[in-house]
């Protein structure tokens, strides 16, 4: 009976340990989303969507000039970008170059509006063809933020797109749309669109000429 009653409690033990066994595994699963939302090579492409619930970690403003058209929204960028973003304005302006901030962060709703007034506007033709869909824009991600310069007028051969494109790396961004890639990334040339991806993985993409699609597949 003693031996009985002993198997009874080993097997209420082992239950109850492989109740918690599931406990820890969907406390894992937890970390992983939260690691998912922290990372910093996620792609986001026509084909590549985020949720509607994807918000970046730490979403925080920067401390850099911005444009006087930028929303309060727009200003904030993941956490994790703040300090380098910070330190490629601040060395841009040491060499005489003024970078000035313009659009970073844009939520699923944000980018919903801005799509279905286009749609309102100019018909779901236009729309398609210039504006990312909600969930399909990386502005969602924070990781990205699209930089001008005082003319407003942030276009190639001017020295402030020129620092950028042979600078950027310097600190974990890439030019995202790079000229002749629009196979590749679906968008055209944006010489005033960067993403962070960290300092290593930058240097390799603007060294190899390479977008992020690529690097990704490779
Ligand atoms: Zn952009």
């Amino acid at each position: 009976m003693k031996r009985v009653f002993k198997s009874i409690i080993v097997f209420i033990i082992i239950v109850l340990l492989s109740l918690c066994g599931v406990n820890i595994i969907s406390g894992n699963g937890g970390e992983e989303r939260n690691s998912k939302i922290n990372n910093i090579l996620i792609l986001v492409n026509r084909k590549n969507g985020l949720d509607k619930s994807y918000i970046p970690m730490d979403l925080t403003i920067p401390e850099i000039p911005f444009s006087d058209e930028a929303t309060n929204e727009e200003k904030q960028v993941a956490g994790i970008i703040k300090e380098p973003l910070e330190e490629l304005i601040n060395e841009a302006k040491k060499e005489g170059i003024i970078l000035i901030g313009n659009s970073a962060y844009r939520s699923y709703e944000s980018q919903e509006i801005i799509y279905n007034n286009r749609v309102r506007d100019e018909g779901k033709k236009s729309a398609d063809a210039y504006v990312a869909k909600p969930g399909f824009s990386e502005h969602q991600t924070g990781l990205c933020i699209d930089i001008t310069n005082k003319y407003r007028y942030f276009a190639e051969g001017t020295e402030e797109a020129e620092w950028l494109e042979k600078n950027c790396s310097r600190f974990g961004f890439i030019i995202r749309y790079p000229k002749n890639k629009k196979r590749i990334t679906g968008i055209e040339y944006e010489p005033w669109h960067i993403r962070y991806v960290g300092k290593d993985v930058a240097k390799y993409i603007y060294d190899n000429g390479i977008t992020l699609e690529e690097y990704l597949e490779k």
